[in-house]
């Protein structure tokens, strides 16, 4: 069942550009604003910790906007994470308990935790974005074929453009990544000549325009918010300047 939604969104374009235009995939139980969460009961207790980080910077920064609450008992829609193969989610609310992995071996950290429920919430990745041409170079022979679908663009038809593309939004991927780069050579280089690639891709915390995208496809009223980078200081496993310690995101979704 899970696996024909997947295909479904593919084909149909259920997962567009940058956020979901089509309201039914956005989140709101009993007429709130609100995603729902639960943990599949095989899923450690030490890696729940680490996604509680995440759900706690998500509420700490969205909390007004579109909180991350454990499942009730009445709530029909909700988000289950598991240890999947992979990190992946699905794009938008698909209705029912939707499965969201995030695979103890290689998904929990921080930031994967949020890009994921960024997925869940609604958005894209960055590189798939229809105006992505105006900021990226493609560079295709250097992309494992199975992952070619993560590079391609979707159509502006069903796309909201919820802030303007940014090259170090949690949902861009990096430019190499064992997982699909050729040789350990660049999928894309950016058109931005002073980019710096130890920070696309390896995010450990929302971008504000992630902050920016959701607020906007869900009307929140906007309010500041500045990137928590004194938590790459105390944890070493979500260094994002240094990169030494934290694998960039892969995540296959959609
Ligand atoms: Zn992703």
């Amino acid at each position: 069942m899970l696996a024909r939604i997947v295909l479904v969104c593919l084909l149909v374009g259920c997962a567009v550009a940058q956020g979901v235009k089509n309201e039914n995939l956005r989140w709101k139980i009993n007429g709130a604003r609100r995603m729902a969460y639960s943990f599949d009961p095989r899923y450690p207790q030490q890696a729940r910790q680490t996604v509680m980080r995440g759900i706690e910077r998500w509420n700490q920064v969205l909390g007004d906007c579109l909180p991350l609450k454990p499942r009730k008992a009445n709530d029909r829609d909700y988000i289950n994470v598991y240890n999947g193969g992979g990190c992946s989610s699905m794009i938008g609310k698909v209705g029912g308990g939707q499965a969201l992995s995030l695979a103890v071996n290689g998904c929990v950290y921080r930031g994967v935790v949020i890009h994921e429920f960024l997925h869940a919430a609604g958005l894209i990745h960055t590189q798939k974005r229809p105006d992505r041409d105006n900021y990226i170079t493609m560079h295709w022979g250097n992309i494992v074929d199975s992952w070619k679908s993560q590079f391609t663009k979707e159509s502006s038809r069903n796309i909201g453009n919820y802030s303007a593309y940014d090259i170090y939004s949690i949902m861009h991927y990096s430019n190499t990544h064992p997982s699909w780069s050729i040789n350990n050579r660049p999928g894309f280089t950016a058109k931005q000549k002073k980019a710096d690639y130890r920070k696309i891709g390896y995010g450990d915390d929302f971008a504000k325009s992630d902050v920016q995208a959701i607020r906007r496809m869900y009307r929140c009223p906007e309010r500041k918010f500045t990137t928590d980078v004194n938590n790459n200081n105390r944890n070493n496993n979500n260094n994002r300047d240094g990169n030494k310690d934290r694998k960039p995101i892969a995540c296959s979704n959609e």
